[in-house]
This record gives structure tokens, C-alpha cells and sequence, in this order.
């Protein structure tokens, strides 16, 4: 390619709107009691409704519906009184019913707007068309040849995900945002990311697919000076499928403006057509040219009744969205009193939760912090885990900071509880109490073990009655040996330097 990213914003303007797939966390499936797990056996989580077979009734899963309004609210949207199901017909082997359950002409969730903060703090509003509830498909797996369904040996395909329920949130066009496209279309994401995360009702985990970006962008020639950039026509767009990471987004972004730059300076047409997205090769390849949706042939879906959540209803859940994810941040960084970096560090690490329940479970800000980030996350790195999934919760690390703040234990003796926690063996305390681990914190017993290391080293006692008092850290390493770690180091070199006689 010819243009780079940054010398096709000389000439063009991108214009560009996202879709994102959010597969919700419900116990069961969109319209059936099929389990709604990720890595089952294959084909295992399936009935006669997801598998639609004949005479089967679906029954809208109401857990779904909360989910999607909940989601709807936090995308500011306006909720539909009454908002009905259709289907979206397709032949494809994914989907065994040979149609989607899905919202056409009634979204449930509609006219939204989202603030997307930028990594140096500018605000940009993005503007939501629709949320709207449908079922997930199949997942088809072609197996031979480069993974395709072209040069496939042959291809399975899995029903287990066939129904699962999705949120579908579309954007408006979004236009002006320049050579920060690439930056917003990724703060976008990773703010609905963060928002359904915040909400509970997703793990938006994009590397399992549970939250998918589809990303349509077309390029418009610049307006010449003093003309109106808004007289200048949109081009044809491409929309790149299943874009699965944040960073992709970006990389997907930068190679379709390219490419459609060198298209059209060379006076070529864009063709307006689905496209694949490779991660091996950082660029896209060409999928199906883009149906209408007139060739899906919408109708409204017989089955099922339509939703209407009664206005009490939404203003109850309406109670019960979390603050913007943003908002949050900055709230909780003046709250903690954590640095620029120690923030941005902790939401890299997905660990912003974790801190704030482990300071609502009554640790300190800054130590719960340093466990999360310290020693926490060397473990979750040596186990290949995230940090959400260490067997070892808030309250247990609260519960371990309380035990220092109190002096039952010291640093080092902490440390060994946690790995007890982490290896399952119970609470800190209760392993404190079984294993024994308390700080010696009665004086007879330092006093004893004091004058036993004394007395074995007399050079050493003279060395501090000299004035050498740096001299007793001699005397306090043989105490913390004698007593297995679990003495007070300060307080046994006050000991000492009393026994010397010498002022502390
Ligand atoms: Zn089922
Ligand atoms: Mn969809």
C-alpha cells in the first residue's frame, strides 16, 4: 500500500460506525433452558427450540430482557413500551432454524449517546442508534486447508453458542473524528466493554468472542479550502467482520483507510462488501458483498409475544446503573490517591474491581493495591491466569492486610498465609491460627531469645556498647531465625539496645 494511515488524513476524511455483539451472561439461552455455558462438548447444550426443530416454541428469557434494558440505559438510550422480536432469515449451517431471532423496525433500546474518553482526556460523544436482543448462531469449524471454509477438508459445526443471547449495539455515523479514528473506535469498544463488565451482565471477554466489533468505514475526498466538508458525498463502505481484540480494532482502522485511499486516489471505486480481518497479516480480505436488508426478508416473529417492560420496571433498573466507567476512574483515583501510572496500571491489569472491593472489605487503599499489583499478579502471570480468576478474593487480602495492620503478622509471614490462600488451604487467619505463623510479640520471649544471640556473640554486644549500633542487625537476624521469621524486627532491636544499654 502507497498511503500510509497519516497521509491519507491529508486528503481524506474517514466516516465510520460500529457494531458490537455483547453475549450475555444469563444461566439459560435466549428463548429455551439450554445451559448458556462457554467450552462445553460440542452439541451438548441443545434442544428442540435452539435447534428449531418442528412445532418447538421459543419463550423469551426475561433475565435477557433485564440485561438488554440495563444496557440499553447505560447507553442513554430511550427504552421501547412495546417492542417486538422478527425474524432475520438466512441459510447458513450455524444456524439450524434457518433464521435469526432478532428486533428489525422495534429495537428495544434506541437514540443513545455514549461519552468515549481519549487516552489524553478529550471527550468524544458517539451516538447510538439501537440495542437491540437477539439469539446468537452456531459456530462452524473448518477443519484442513488455512482454517476458511475454501480449501476445507470438511467443517463441524457446534449448536452449543445457537441461541445463546446477544446484545447487538449500533452506532450512528460517526464523522469528524479525523486522525483520531482509529483512537475512538478503540475507546469505544473498551468503553462498552468496561460498561457490561460494570453492569455484571457480560464478561466481555473479547478473545472467547464474547464481545465481537464489526467495523464499517468509508473515506470522503476533503473539502477544498473555504468549501463545506458536509456538502462533500460519503463514499462506499466496507465493513471488516469480528474484529477480537482492542488492538485490532485499531490495526483493521489503519489498513482499511490505506487501502481505500490507494483505491480511490487511483480513481478506482471501493466496493461495498463484508471483509475478513487476518490478525497473522494485519490486513483484511474481501467476504460477501454486503446484503440489503431487504434481502433477509424481516417479518415479525409469530411466536413470541412482544416485550413490554412496564415504565416502573425501567425505572427501577434505571436504579441500578453503575456510574461511566471514566467517571468511576477519575472517582476512585482521587478517593485511592493513586498516581496517573498506579491507576493506568491497575485498568490494564483489570484490577480496579479488585482494589475497590478489597478497600470496601476494609484494607487500605495503597496496600490493597500493592497486593493486586505486587505479589498477586507475579502469581497470576507464573499460573497463566488473569487476576479475576486466582482462587483468592478482596476479602481474603483485606482480611491478610488486617492481620499486619494489628501486628499478629509481619510482611514476610503474610506472604507465606497468602501462597496457604492461594493453594486453598482456608482464610488468612484460620491458616495464621493452624499453621502457628503469629508474631512472638511477648517480651519475655524476645527478651529470652535476645540474650541467648548476645551471649553467643560477645563481640557483638561490645561492638554496640561502643556506639556502633548498626552492629545489632547481627543480633536481630539471629532472633528472626531463632523464632522462624515470626518476631517483630523492631521491636527485638529495641530489646537489643536496651540490653546494650544504649539509646535507640
Ligand atoms: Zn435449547
Ligand atoms: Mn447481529
Amino acid at each position: 500500500m502507497s498511503y500510509t494511515y497519516d497521509e491519507a488524513m491529508k486528503d481524506f476524511d474517514p466516516v465510520f460506525g460500529i457494531e458490537v455483539h455483547v453475549e450475555l451472561n444469563t444461566k439459560t439461552k435466549m428463548f429455551c433452558g439450554c445451559a448458556n455455558e462457554f467450552g462445553a462438548e460440542p452439541n451438548t447444550n441443545v434442544c428442540p427450540v435452539c435447534l428449531g426443530l418442528p412445532g418447538s416454541m421459543p419463550v423469551t428469557n426475561e433475565k435477557a430482557v433485564e440485561s438488554a434494558i440495563r444496557l440499553g440505559l447505560a447507553l442513554g438510550c430511550s427504552i421501547r413500551e412495546s417492542s417486538r422480536f422478527a425474524r432475520k432469515n438466512y441459510f447458513y449451517p450455524d444456524l439450524a432454524k434457518d433464521y435469526q431471532i432478532s428486533q428489525y423496525d422495534e429495537p428495544t433500546s434506541y437514540e443513545g449517546e455514549l461519552d468515549v474518553v481519549l487516552d489524553d482526556g478529550t471527550v468524544f460523544t458517539v451516538g447510538i442508534e439501537r440495542a437491540h436482543m437477539e439469539e446468537d448462531a452456531g459456530k462452524n469449524t473448518h477443519v484442513g486447508g488455512s482454517g476458511g471454509i475454501q480449501g476445507a477438508d470438511y467443517s463441524l459445526v457446534d449448536y452449543n453458542r445457537g441461541g445463546v443471547p446477544l446484545v447487538e449495539i449500533v452506532t450512528k455515523t460517526i464523522e469528524g473524528a479525523g486522525e483520531r479514528t482509529a483512537e475512538v473506535a478503540r475507546a469505544y469498544v473498551a468503553t462498552i466493554r468496561d460498561i457490561v463488565r460494570g453492569l455484571g451482565i457480560s464478561d466481555g471477554r473479547m478473545e472467547q468472542g464474547r464481545l465481537r466489533a464489526d467495523v464499517n468505514l468509508s473515506l470522503r475526498p476533503k473539502a477544498a479550502d473555504g468549501e463545506d466538508q458536509s456538502a462533500v458525498p460519503f463514499g462506499k463502505r466496507s465493513e471488516t467482520k469480528n474484529v477480537n481484540s482492542l488492538r485490532a480494532i485499531e490495526r483493521a482502522i489503519h489498513f482499511e483507510v490505506g487501502r481505500q485511499a490507494d483505491l480511490l486516489s487511483k480513481g478506482e471505486p471501493v466496493v461495498q462488501e463484508t471483509r475478513h480481518w487476518h490478525e497473522d497479516t494485519n490486513s483484511t480480505t474481501p467476504g460477501r458483498s454486503k446484503e440489503q436488508a431487504e434481502d433477509y426478508r424481516y417479518f415479525p416473529e409469530p411466536d413470541l409475544l412482544p416485550v413490554e417492560p412496564s415504565r416502573e420496571w425501567v425505572e427501577e433498573l434505571r436504579g441500578t446503573i453503575p456510574e461511566h466507567p471514566a467517571k468511576m476512574r477519575a472517582r476512585l483515583q482521587e478517593e485511592w490517591g493513586f498516581s496517573d501510572l498506579e491507576m493506568r496500571d491497575a485498568v490494564a491489569a483489570d484490577a480496579l474491581v479488585l482494589i475497590s472491593d478489597t478497600v470496601a472489605a476494609g484494607a487500605p487503599a495503597q496496600a490493597a493495591r500493592k497486593w493486586w499489583m505486587g505479589e498477586l499478579a507475579r502469581t497470576a502471570n507464573e499460573r497463566e491466569f488473569t487476576l479475576p480468576e486466582l482462587p483468592v478474593t478482596p476479602a481474603d487480602i483485606a482480611e491478610l492486610q488486617g492481620l499486619i495492620d494489628s501486628g499478629r503478622i509481619n510482611d514476610k509471614i503474610a506472604r507465606q498465609v497468602l501462597a496457604g490462600v492461594l493453594d486453598g488451604e482456608g482464610a488468612p487467619t484460620a491458616i495464621v491460627e493452624a499453621r502457628g505463623l503469629e508474631v512472638v510479640s511477648d517480651d519475655s520471649a524476645l527478651e529470652a531469645a535476645v540474650d541467648e544471640a548476645l551471649a553467643a556473640q560477645p563481640d557483638v554486644l561490645a561492638k554496640i556498647q561502643e556506639g556502633k549500633v548498626q552492629a545489632a542487625g547481627a543480633i536481630v537476624g539471629a532472633v528472626m531465625k531463632a523464632t522462624k521469621g515470626q518476631a517483630d524486627a523492631g521491636r527485638v532491636r529495641e530489646i537489643i539496645l536496651a540490653r546494650a544499654g544504649v539509646e535507640g
